[in-house]
């Protein structure tokens, strides 16, 4: 018998066969020899650990393998999803997908010089926080504010600059975690702050707190529980009659809303999440939020309260650590921009518009799709029916918004197998999985997103009919 191993091409010679096949001549050579040499060793182990005999190979099969290998590795490591889950700020695909303005400021900001630390006035240097501060005093109602990569960041500056080695009280039902690394007894102590927790998981009153108080004492926290309610036998402390006590006792009083909320909720009924100005107006002295929540722009997080803290805040050599780039604050301050004219957000915010569309318009959108899906399969059955979407995020954890879902069974595929063709498929798609069916809820997805996924599903459905 010959030797299975002598069979095999040399690297040279399987490569220059896929540069010539018609996937190959397509992509960068670096690619298909990383993939050759990729290819050549799984057919190696193969025939190393099974029964030679047994395994089936050809020459036009390697080469094709080599090409889809260089192919997938060509391909870029992040890329556009489009959004099909009906989860409007889904943590794993980025949160808010950025307003027009917000994109085309980061664009000119990435091509271009700009005047980041640069008082073009003057000609002085400048701070970059300089750059947003009115925009966010306009926004939160504060007197001052300042901005950092992201809320987590906003949480360790503020407890490091108010609390260094002392105590601040927070209630036992709002010791969060926001999706695993983000857990506040953990955030505390890292920031050198010292956790005094106060009142039990489902009741806090308000003298929980004044008993805590002592000479160590230097803040009192209320956190938003943003990705959980309490319901039931449930008391805890308006923010208002902290602010009471904290000043009382000289405390400094802070508020995590965490996602944000700049605008009326009034249309989304049943929702309680807090809004950005009521701390301020209630007088807490810090409040703060994620700039890519509810606000629907980039990373960030926000701090907006009274200038001596921001000053510490900042003259904090950490601030060094956690300052955003350019990019970020062109697209905040873009954002920014469209919220000072609370319409125009609403029509030009991504979240907002997701948020906000009426069943009515969401309910014509899906019977055209599912139409245009029928005409070209004819096989499948496809539905469109009502099923609940979600703001996602870690908010509005527990308001539903009434939303449409086309529903699609494949036909000859099984459902994980054509969910995962659709996740691997170019732009890649995500959709839910729910009873044996497969549900494309339009809400997520950008309208000029539509024909990209209508081709996608209709490429794969029928690839197998
Ligand atoms: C989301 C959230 C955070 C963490 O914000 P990141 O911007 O993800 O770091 C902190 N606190 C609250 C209340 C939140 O909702």
């Amino acid at each position: 018998m010959s030797n299975p191993f002598r069979q095999l091409p040399a690297v040279n010679e399987l490569l220059h066969l896929a540069q010539s096949h018609p996937l190959g001549q397509t992509l960068p050579r670096r690619h298909l020899l990383a993939a050759t040499r990729r290819q050549l060793d799984v057919l190696r182990t193969t025939l190393r650990n099974a029964d030679t005999t047994a395994v089936v190979w050809t020459l036009e099969t390697l080469v094709e393998s080599v090409c889809t290998d260089a192919f997938a590795a060509s391909q870029p490591k992040l890329r556009t999803v489009i959004n099909a889950t009906g989860i409007i700020l889904h943590t794993n695909l980025g949160r808010a997908p950025m307003a027009e303005a917000a994109a085309k400021a980061v664009y000119d900001a990435a091509r271009n010089y700009v005047n980041l630390e640069l008082d073009l006035a003057t000609g002085e240097r400048s701070s970059r926080q300089k750059l947003v501060r009115s925009a966010l005093c306009e926004l939160t109602g504060a007197p001052s504010a300042t901005v950092v990569n992201n809320c987590a960041a906003a949480t360790v500056m503020v407890l490091r600059a108010v609390a260094p080695g002392k105590e601040v009280i927070v209630s036992r039902g709002e010791l969060i975690e926001i999706g695993g690394s983000f857990r506040l007894p953990d955030i505390m102590a890292s920031s050198g702050a010292i956790l005094k927790e106060v009142g039990t998981t489902n009741i806090t009153r308000l003298r929980d707190y004044e008993r805590a108080i002592g000479p160590n004492t230097a803040a009192i926290l209320r956190v938003h529980t943003s990705n959980y309610r309490i319901r039931g036998f449930t008391d805890s402390v308006p923010i208002a009659d902290l602010v009471a006590l904290g000043h009382a006792h000289n405390l400094c009083v802070i508020d995590d809303v965490g996602s944000g909320r700049a605008f009326d909720l009034a249309q989304l009924a049943g929702s309680d999440e807090p809004d950005i100005r009521t701390g301020i107006g209630a007088g807490a002295d810090l409040v703060i939020f994620s700039g890519d929540k509810l606000l629907g722009g980039p990373q960030a997080g926000i701090i907006a309260g009274q200038a001596k803290w921001i000053q510490a805040i900042e003259s904090d050599p950490f601030m060094r650590a956690v300052r955003t780039d350019k990019l970020t604050l062109a697209a905040l301050l873009a954002t920014l921009e469209l919220h000072a004219d609370p319409e125009l957000a609403w029509q030009t915010v991504p979240v907002l518009r997701m948020l906000r569309e009426p069943l009515e318009s969401l309910r014509s959108r899906a019977t055209a799709f599912a139409e245009r899906l029928r005409e070209q399969l004819p096989n499948t059955s496809i539905e469109v029916m009502e099923q609940p979407a979600f703001a996602g995020g870690g908010t509005l954890p527990d308001t539903p918004l009434a939303s449409i879902v086309v529903v699609l069974t494949p036909q000859c595929q099984s459902l994980s197998g054509f969910a995962a063709k659709l996740r691997t498929a170019s732009p890649a798609v995500l959709a839910r999985i729910h009873d044996g069916r497969i549900l494309f809820d339009l809400r997520t997805v950008l309208t000029e997103q539509e024909p990209q996924l209508e081709a996608a599903i209709v490429a794969l459905e029928s690839s197998r009919l």
